[in-house]
């Protein structure tokens, strides 16, 4: 992992990438990534971030994935590090969970709907963070993101800092609406355009993704694929949860319903969500962690309790080579059956 850290952006943003590797030797104090939604514009950021505070990054300007630093940062628990955005981002992700920094606003979230705004208090907390030392490189690095969730409080709350910004401090803003920006926090930051990916960049993606129709959804995006893979997620949740919820509860009598109601989606996308719920479960049994369905852990660690590592290694196996064969079934129906009923043979 650490020797390729080049899969850390996406395929589409390695122009960006080298562009913005110009700005290392003179950063400014604030910079603006800007573009269309859905481009990946903060996995981006977050790159950069952990980039400017790695101990060692590449000579392409990588994080090195490896070091004290980033290590701090991928687990969120970076001393000179903070993120600031709307409570809303916390509850919608919850594969985010053990992030200390933000364990005030989470408490406030329980009791009241969390906020779609970046609320002025965020900014304010900043002040105590940019008053102590430095930890590490004698950096510390703010990402804030919707700058657009900024409402007028916190919008100058943060002009203030930009006005006289805290010496080593390097904030990144991320905006698809610049527009709605005060101009004078505009003024303050160095505007980075990020590109949109050609086409067949974003198709490429698309299909490695497993969305069907993808060129349907990318135009219905306007080029912007995260926003289309998420609503092509969205559109099929109902077929992915009927799948998850055999998967969950395991029983033969339902293998022909099941099979029946999914025949008419595309079979690689049911073997992709089968073969992320094998992941989920061999992950949760070495390592306590799910990755793809956090929101379905309950029901992976009840279903990881009655399987051996041996198994879920064997059932992994058996679902890539499904996978191999998957464009190539002349039956949807019948590939389903086999493939659910392999899955129930697991519990004998
Ligand atoms: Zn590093």
């Amino acid at each position: 992992m650490a020797n390729d850290m080049s899969e850390a952006i996406y395929p589409w943003q390695h122009e960006d990438w080298d562009r913005l590797q110009r700005l290392r030797d003179r950063l400014p104090h604030a910079i603006l990534f800007h573009g269309a939604q859905g481009i990946g514009k903060v996995g981006f950021a977050e790159q950069f971030a952990q980039s400017v505070l790695c101990e060692s990054p590449a000579k392409v300007g990588f994080a090195c994935g490896s070091c004290a630093s980033c290590g701090w940062f991928l687990q969120y628990g970076h001393p000179d590090y903070r993120r600031v955005r709307p409570e809303i981002l916390d509850i919608d992700n919850m594969e985010d969970e053990g992030e200390s920094e933000e364990g005030a606003t989470k408490k406030s979230a329980s009791s009241k709907t969390p906020s779609k705004e970046i609320r002025i208090e965020q900014v304010r907390s900043l002040a105590g963070f940019m008053n102590v030392s430095t930890h590490r490189s004698g950096l510390r690095v703010v990402l804030l993101y919707p700058a657009e969730a900024l409402n007028s409080a916190s919008a100058n709350a943060l002009l203030k800092t930009l006005e006289e910004p805290p010496p080593g401090t390097l904030f990144i803003l991320v905006s698809h609406r610049p527009d709605r920006l005060l101009p004078t926090i505009l003024s303050r930051c160095r505007k980075f355009p990020m590109s949109l990916p050609s086409p067949e960049d974003a198709l490429a993606w698309l299909n490695d993704n497993e969305v069907s129709d993808a060129a349907q959804w990318l135009a219905l995006h306007g080029g912007a694929p995260l926003a289309a893979l998420m609503a092509a997620e969205d559109e099929s949740a109902g077929d992915r949860e009927l799948l998850l919820g055999l998967l969950a509860k395991p029983d033969a009598a339902q293998v022909l319903t099941v099979a029946e109601r999914l025949q008419k989606t595309p079979i690689p996308l049911l073997v992709a969500w089968q073969q992320r719920w094998l992941y989920d479960l061999f992950s949760l049994k070495l390592s306590g962690r799910v990755r793809y369905y956090p929101q379905h852990q309950p029901r992976l660690k009840a279903i990881a309790d009655r399987l051996s590592a041996d198994q879920l290694q064997q059932a992994l196996r058996d679902a890539n080579n499904r996978r191999a064969v998957a464009d190539h079934s002349l039956s949807a129906r019948l590939f389903i059956e086999d493939m659910l009923l392999a899955y129930l043979s697991l519990f004998g």
